[in-house]
C-alpha cells in the first residue's frame, strides 16, 4: 500500500460537486482570476482535499503564504487561545499582543521597528509613504519631488498606486490615472539603476527574486551593488520580501544571499502562517520615526489575533528550522528537475524552495502542464504563461518531494 498514490485522483472523473461550486462563483463573483478547476475543502500540512474527496499535494502554498503548512497545530492553537481572549481592539487602544509580536519580529530580522499591516500591498504602501516622508524631512528633497525607482517586471500588489508603476500592461490598463513619482529601470541592471538616481531619488523598491514576474533571479552581485549605490546616494533600499522572505529561498531573507541589509524590509504572506493576513514594514528609527499620530494607519493592523498568529508563525519557522530545510530540499529538488532533461523545459531556476520551471515556447504554454499535474494529484500554478512554479510548504518531507518529482517527470517526459 502506498499512502501517497492510493489517494491519486482518477484521470477522467465525473465531478458533479465541483461543477456546482464553479458555477456558483462564476455567477456571484467578479471574474478577476482563472483558477484551476479544483474546489478545496480541507488542508493539512502539505496536503489539501477537494470536495470530491480527492487528495492533492499543494505545490503552490498560496504563493508562499503557507510556508508553515496548512493548519499548523501550533499556529491554530495560538489563534484559538487568542480568540478566547480578544480579537480586535483597533489602534485607538493598546492590546497586549502587538508589542511582543513586533519585538519578536524585530529581534529575528535585526530592525529597530516594525509597522504592522494586513496585506502585502498595504505594507508596500506603508513603505512608500515612509520613504517619501523620510525623503522630504530627513534627506531634504523639495516638496512633491520625491522619486522612487522600481524595476521592470515587478509585482508589489494591486492597489492603484502600485499597479501604476507596473510594467504589465494588463495590470494598468483602464485603471489610471496613476500616481506620479516612480521611475522604472531594468531588473538586475545596476548600471541602469545608477543612471536613474537623481538628487530627488528617495527609494529603490526591489524584489530580490521576482516571483509573479516569472521566478526571475537577478545576476549574482546585483543586490549587493544596488545596496552600495543606495548607500552612496542616500537612497533607501526597500526590499519587498513578501514572497521571498521567511525562509522561502533557503535563507531567512533572499537579500541574505548577498549579505544585503535593506533600509526598509517588507514582509507579509507567511507572516500570517497561512491562517490570517499579517504584514509589516520594518526599518530603523531614522525611517520609522517620520510617522506621527494620524499620518498612517489601519483598523486591523496589529490586531491581537493577527499578532498572536504572527508570533506563532515566526516560532514555527525558527523552531522547525524551515529555513535550513528550504535550502537543503530546494537544492536537491532543483538538481533533480534539471536532471530530467525534458524536451519541454527551457530552464529550471530559483533558490531554496522557490523554483520556476520555464516551458519552451515550442511546447506551448505552461497551463496544460499544470492541468496534467492536477490529474496526477499535484497542484501547481503557472505564472507568466511559460513558467510552472513550485513553492511547496517548507514543512514538506523529502519523500513527498520524491513523489512530486515522479509525477513531474511523467508530465514533462517527451
Ligand atoms: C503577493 C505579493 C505582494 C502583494 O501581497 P498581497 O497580500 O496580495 O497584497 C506584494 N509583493 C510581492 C513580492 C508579492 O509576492
Amino acid at each position: 500500500m502506498n499512502p501517497v498514490t492510493d489517494h491519486l485522483p482518477e484521470t477522467a472523473p465525473a465531478a458533479p460537486v465541483t461543477d456546482r461550486f464553479l458555477e456558483e462563483v462564476d455567477e456571484f463573483s467578479a471574474h478577476n482570476y482563472k483558477p484551476l478547476p479544483v474546489v478545496l475543502e480541507r488542508g493539512e500540512g502539505v496536503w489539501v482535499w477537494d470536495v470530491e474527496g480527492r487528495r492533492y499535494l499543494d505545490m503552490l502554498a498560496a504563493y508562499s503564504a503557507v510556508n508553515q503548512g496548512h493548519r499548523h497545530p501550533r499556529i491554530l492553537e495560538a489563534a484559538r487561545a487568542q480568540m478566547e481572549r480578544i480579537t480586535l481592539t483597533s489602534r485607538a487602544f493598546h492590546n497586549d499582543r502587538m508589542g511582543p509580536f513586533l519585538r519578536k519580529l524585530c529581534d529575528l530580522t535585526g530592525f529597530e521597528k516594525a509597522l504592522p499591516m494586513n496585506t502585502g500591498a498595504e505594507a508596500v504602501e506603508t513603505a512608500i509613504k515612509m520613504v517619501r516622508k523620510w525623503g522630504y524631512e530627513v534627506k531634504g528633497v523639495p516638496d512633491d519631488q520625491a522619486e522612487i525607482i522600481v524595476c521592470c517586471n515587478n509585482f508589489h500588489g494591486r492597489t492603484t498606486t502600485i499597479v501604476g508603476f507596473s510594467s504589465e500592461e494588463q495590470y494598468r490598463r483602464h485603471f489610471g490615472p496613476f500616481a506620479p513619482g516612480f521611475r522604472m529601470v531594468e531588473y538586475g541592471n545596476a548600471r541602469h539603476l545608477e543612471e536613474a538616481i537623481t538628487p530627488n531619488t528617495v527609494g529603490f523598491l526591489v524584489e530580490p527574486i521576482q516571483g509573479e514576474g516569472g521566478m526571475i533571479v537577478p545576476p549574482d552581485g546585483f543586490l549587493a551593488r544596488a545596496r552600495e549605490l543606495c548607500t552612496e546616494h542616500r537612497v533607501a533600499f526597500m526590499a519587498d520580501e513578501i514572497q521571498t522572505g521567511l525562509g522561502r529561498t533557503g535563507r531567512l531573507f533572499a537579500c541574505d544571499w548577498e549579505d544585503v541589509r535593506p533600509d526598509v524590509l517588507i514582509v507579509g504572506k507567511a507572516l500570517g502562517g497561512g491562517v490570517y493576513p499579517v504584514s509589516a514594514a520594518l526599518a530603523d528609527a531614522e525611517f520609522m520615526d517620520v510617522f506621527h499620530p494620524g499620518d498612517h494607519g489601519s483598523t486591523f493592523g496589529g490586531n491581537p489575533l493577527g499578532a498572536a498568529v504572527g508570533e506563532a508563525a515566526l516560532d514555527v519557522l525558527v523552531e522547525e528550522r524551515l529555513v535550513e530545510r528550504s535550502a537543503e530540499l530546494g537544492a536537491w529538488f532543483r538538481e533533480e528537475l534539471r536532471k530530467l532533461d525534458s524536451p519541454h523545459v527551457e530552464e529550471v531556476r530559483g533558490k531554496g524552495l522557490m523554483i520556476g520551471v520555464e516551458i519552451r515556447l515550442s511546447s506551448g504554454p505552461a497551463r496544460p502542464f499544470c492541468e496534467a499535474l492536477k490529474t496526477r494529484g499535484i497542484l501547481a500554478k503557472e505564472t507568466h504563461e511559460q513558467v510552472i512554479r513550485f513553492t511547496p510548504p517548507l514543512v514538506i518531507e523529502r519523500e513527498t518531494l520524491e513523489y512530486a518529482l515522479e509525477q513531474v517527470a511523467e508530465v514533462l517526459a517527451g
